[in-house]
């Protein structure tokens, strides 16, 4: 009898430990089966600057007796360039989020220094499409993570709103303290004036590889994972990442962090109960 009332208790736990074990099996195949797709789809975007930037050099040297061809091959070879260096940044991004947990090396780290980097990730994209940005509300915050995670995400939104925003526009990043659920919280807003997201598109975008017009995205060399990288690295630090936006008005992505204080501090209480 006994033996029976207790393999009824157990097989409910087995069962669900096999689920559990199932669950993590798919989940690796699942990562293993995008990096491959990353693989091989990054190395099929790499060849296409590298392409035109080689036949374009052809070009110019041909047409050094025309000024004005010349001139406008250099233009195109520069939106390669540009390109290449969003992939190549992409790729450093993933290799940074690879990291199996995050925290392991989480520091406090500073939001002014997150945005200044952020913003010269893009400074040179933004330049030629004379994009004005502007931070506030930076001094004296700290959020808990590793950097060059935090680094990879608020690159990717603060990028994301300069390549997805015509010229002559503003692109503000605000932070601020708030008392969210679980202690207190720092929120980073990028706010655009872009040409904002569709509603049906809203629930898509931070899957990998989605892209609302791929010919644009392409333009500007994404992969479609930049958000993808930014919901992750939120998610493991215990955060979150919202959008909102609307059609042709423009887009704001708050990305909201423990602050550092608060993270500590709890770690500490922890380590001392232990
Ligand atoms: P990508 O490499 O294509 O930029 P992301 O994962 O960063 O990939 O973004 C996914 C898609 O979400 C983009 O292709 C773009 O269509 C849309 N998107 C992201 N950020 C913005 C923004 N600030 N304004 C408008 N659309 C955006």
């Amino acid at each position: 009898g006994d033996a029976l009332a207790v393999s009824a208790r157990v097989a409910p736990l087995g069962s669900r430990l096999v689920l559990l074990l199932v669950e993590d099996l798919t989940e690796a195949r699942r990562i293993e089966a995008v990096r491959r797709d990353f693989v091989a789809n990054v190395s099929h975007e790499l060849k296409t600057p590298v392409g035109a930037l080689s036949l374009l050099s052809e070009a110019v040297m041909d047409a050094s007796d025309d000024p004005e061809a010349v001139q406008r091959f250099a233009g195109r070879m520069q939106i390669e360039a540009t390109r290449l260096t969003s992939l190549v940044q992409e790729l450093i991004d993933l290799s940074r989020v690879q990291n199996d947990d995050p925290l392991e090396d989480a520091e406090p780290v500073r939001v002014d220094e997150l945005v200044a980097e952020a913003i010269d990730r893009c400074r040179h994209q933004a330049g030629t499409k004379q994009i004005t940005m502007a931070a506030g509300g930076t001094a004296d915050l700290h959020v808990w993570g590793n950097r060059g995670q935090l680094a990879a995400a608020l690159g990717n939104l603060v990028e994301n709103a300069v390549n997805y925003s015509p010229a002559r526009t503003r692109v503000g990043i605000a932070a601020r303290r708030v008392n969210a659920p679980g202690g207190e919280h720092i929120e980073i807003a990028v706010t655009d004036q872009g040409i904002g997201i569709s509603d049906r598109d809203k629930e898509r975008i931070f899957e990998r590889f989605y892209r609302v017009d791929p010919a644009r995205s392409r333009a500007t060399g994404g992969t479609g994972l930049g958000l993808a990288i930014v919901k992750h690295v939120a998610a493991s630090h215990g955060g979150e990442v919202t959008v909102w936006s609307a059609e042709n008005q423009g887009s704001t992505f708050t990305l909201r962090l423990p602050e550092a204080g608060v993270a500590r501090d709890r770690a500490h209480q922890q380590s001392a109960r232990e």
